[in-house]
């Protein structure tokens, strides 16, 4: 008898620990603002906090939207048009000058359920070039669209058109000057040293799981300081800058664009998770340690499709924020 009554008890106990799981949906949003040498010693006390309000007020943007049943897709979108029309990052207004003092931008975006995805590169014009690359995605055929071509079709698409003075501020016509200054100063090669490359920092991303269970990536930037020659970084490669893939996770990344185009490292995170099995913090993790044996630098934000995150950089800072399924915030910047 006894025994028939904790047999009873454990049927009923586990029915009801089933039904927990099945009720319980998770969802969770990553965002990133840069990664690259960000140390506290040149932060001012009210940059730090500008920063940190910003990335907080960035986040909630897209938590909203998926906290109440909303498409993960939207989130990714409306979070980084915010970042883009701040003047603090790397990406739409505020991003860093080429050569000639003009701005080119990059931007992708990319689903985990269909693998479909949308990108755009070296566009001029496109006020938000994630709206221009989620467009791809959803009005063409193709996947990515570049230069003039995309900016026409951006415009075609109904987005909102501006003229280049609305990117360009002055902090990061200063950065150009010293650029040009150090390039010339140690006679080097374009990028061949590290001061350079930190004149970069700021692209933003965005990773969302939805209550669904679907995953999603976006990535925009203005790329790298006093880039030449229509040089196009990892952003608006699908597999490099920015990856989704349901059966695994969602990747956006932000560092030297080259090392992260040769590593692909959206799509290797994703191949160790799925061919490997490893957790997604040790899969960025070690891709990451493959960038930096290579000589790049920077950071990954990704989210799996239960939740966990990873907020990895080999570098010293790396802006970041991040929501959890209960609302809990956490936004940082230095490692
Ligand atoms: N990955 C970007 C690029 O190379 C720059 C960055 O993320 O800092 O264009």
């Amino acid at each position: 008898m006894r025994k028939i009554f904790i047999l009873i008890i454990l049927i009923i106990s586990s029915c009801t620990s089933q039904k927990q799981t099945k009720g319980k949906s998770t969802f969770g949003i990553v965002i990133h603002g840069g990664a690259g040498t960000i140390l506290k010693k040149n932060m001012t006390d009210e940059m730090e906090k500008m920063y940190l309000r910003q990335l907080e007020e960035a986040v909630q943007i897209g938590f909203q939207i998926i906290k109440n049943d909303g498409n993960g897709r939207e989130a990714v979108e409306k979070t980084i048009n915010y970042l883009e029309n701040s003047p603090l990052f790397n990406a739409g207004k505020g991003s860093v000058l080429t050569s000639e003092g003009t701005v080119e931008l990059d931007a992708s975006f990319m689903e985990g359920k269909s693998l479909n995805a949308g990108a755009v590169a070296g566009v001029k014009n496109i006020k938000n070039p994630i709206s221009a690359a989620i467009k791809v995605m959803t009005s063409s055929p193709h996947v990515m669209l570049s230069g003039n071509g995309a900016d026409t079709f951006a415009k075609d698409q109904g987005l909102e058109m501006v003229d280049q003075s609305y990117f360009i501020t002055e902090r990061r016509s200063k950065s150009l000057e010293r650029a040009k200054k150090i390039d010339e100063d140690n006679n080097t090669s374009f990028y061949s040293k590290n001061e350079l490359v930190n004149y970069r920092i700021g692209t933003v991303g965005c990773v969302v799981l939805d209550k669904n269970g679907n995953l999603f990536s976006g990535t925009s930037t203005g790329g790298m300081t006093n880039k030449k020659w229509g040089r196009i970084g990892d952003v608006p490669i699908i597999g490099a800058g920015t990856y989704a893939n349901n059966l695994t996770c969602a990747v956006s990344a932000t560092g030297w664009g080259e090392f992260f185009i040769r590593n692909v490292v959206g799509h290797d995170i994703s191949a160790l998770m799925e061919y490997k099995g490893m957790s997604v913090q040790d899969a960025s993790r070690q891709v990451l340690d493959k960038v930096a044996k290579l000589g790049g630098d920077g950071g990954v934000i990704a989210i799996d499709k239960n939740g966990n995150i990873a907020m990895e950089m080999n570098t010293s800072g790396m802006y970041r924020a991040h929501i959890d399924a209960n609302g809990k915030l956490t936004a940082k910047i230095y490692k």
